[in-house]
């Protein structure tokens, strides 16, 4: 008897935690299927499922839903800008109108290293915590 049978013997079945789920881009519903193709940073340009392997949620509840995610890339870009203006000011980089082109190639490098993990992290932050009515559900996982 494998560790998952025995778990749903006990009613104890093995539960992924919310964040570890996020953070390895798991299905919201099920975390065990995951969201995307690919690595986020690779030579291979990551891609997002359509549906989950494991409970069939179709990722793209309506259309046009990830168009909301924009709004949370859009806040997560300028959190990212402000870190790295700072974290150049901190790192000795006076803020004098000779300098204005070194913060701008800083941040600009800074915004396009960056931007897989955006892509990645503001379509999970909106389908984890900005999506009423999906729910952590290990019933809906399908029986193989
Ligand atoms: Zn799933």
């Amino acid at each position: 008897m494998d560790k998952a049978e025995l778990g749903k013997q006990n009613n104890t079945e093995l539960r992924v935690s919310e964040w570890s789920g996020f953070i390895n881009a798991k299905c919201p519903r099920c975390r065990i299927g995951s969201i995307f193709t690919g690595a986020m940073y690779g030579f291979k340009i990551q891609k997002m499922k359509d549906v989950c392997e494991v409970c069939d949620l179709k990722f793209e509840r309506e259309p046009g839903y990830f168009y909301v995610s924009m709004f949370v890339s859009y806040a997560m870009n300028v959190a990212e800008i402000i870190f790295l203006g700072v974290a150049a000011y901190v790192l000795g980089l006076d803020i004098v109108y000779e300098n204005l082109w070194y913060f701008v190639a800083i941040i600009f490098a800074g915004v396009l290293i960056f931007s897989p993990f955006n892509y990645r992290y503001s379509r999970l932050v909106l389908l984890y915590w900005l999506s009423p009515g999906l729910h952590y559900d290990p019933s809906r996982i399908k029986k193989r």
